[in-house]
């Protein structure tokens, strides 16, 4: 826990860079800014966890009004009719609202949710019943890797869990009324990523072999299919 200084240096430091955005960054984008004043049009939804070593918009190097993002711990998307809340509502508005054409969900290493699923006594969790009940949602990627102990929550088997996680939630993505719609028009691309954070290196989960393709190759299959 934080001392009380530390909380007011940090604090500090946050109106310090609002500060810094406002009087220098704003003006340098200002013709970008006063596009997004009053609409916006994302292409994308962004499906990260809350990890703050993830930036979509720097991963991605997108500017502001191109991701609409949703956040959550452990990139976690119920099955629709599971929680109606803020992760349906944000699926449901992106698509049906905005439009966007693409969903991407986004695991990444050393995912803090995935290392509870793995090993939940080491993890604290039963100080953090709210974060328990919610890692239920990836259940069965957990039980999609077999029978592992809290010793195998190395960083191999995180990686394998946070891939496993990313698969089972394009499944659940798919259950929600306004994806379904949208896939079946064929106007709305599903993709599941992978973000190593030490690497910078992000691969593609392919959904029907289950195996990881790199950048260079999704782009080239991408560019193979005719507009
Ligand atoms: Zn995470």
């Amino acid at each position: 826990m934080p001392t009380c200084s530390e909380a007011r240096a940090s604090l500090l430091s946050l109106l310090r860079g609002a500060e810094h955005f406002n009087t220098e960054v704003f003006p340098a984008k200002q013709t970008l800014f006063a596009s997004l004043a009053e609409s916006q049009a994302p292409s994308t939804l962004f499906i990260a966890c809350a990890d703050s070593r993830i930036n979509p918009n720097l991963i991605t190097q997108t500017e502001p009004g191109d991701l609409f993002i949703l956040r959550n711990i452990g990139n976690i998307v119920p099955a629709y009719g599971e929680m109606l809340g803020g992760v349906s509502s944000a699926v449901e508005y992106a698509v049906a609202g905005l439009g966007v054409s693409t969903i991407i969900i986004c695991g990444h290493s050393d995912c803090g949710a995935m290392k509870a699923l793995l090993a939940p006594e080491k993890s604290g969790l039963d100080k953090m019943p709210t974060v328990r009940s919610w890692l239920r949602n990836a259940e069965a990627a957990r039980a999609a890797l077999g029978d592992l102990k809290a010793e195998d929550a190395g960083p191999a088997n995180v990686r394998s869990l946070s891939e496993q996680n990313v698969l089972l939630q394009l499944s659940h993505l798919k259950t929600h009324p306004a994806v379904a719609a949208a896939m079946a028009r064929g106007t709305l691309f599903l993709q599941g990523w992978f973000y190593d954070i030490g690497t910078g290196e992000i691969t593609i989960l392919d959904e029907q072999s289950r195996k990881t393709t790199s950048i260079t190759d999704a782009i080239a299959h991408l560019e193979s299919i005719p507009a």
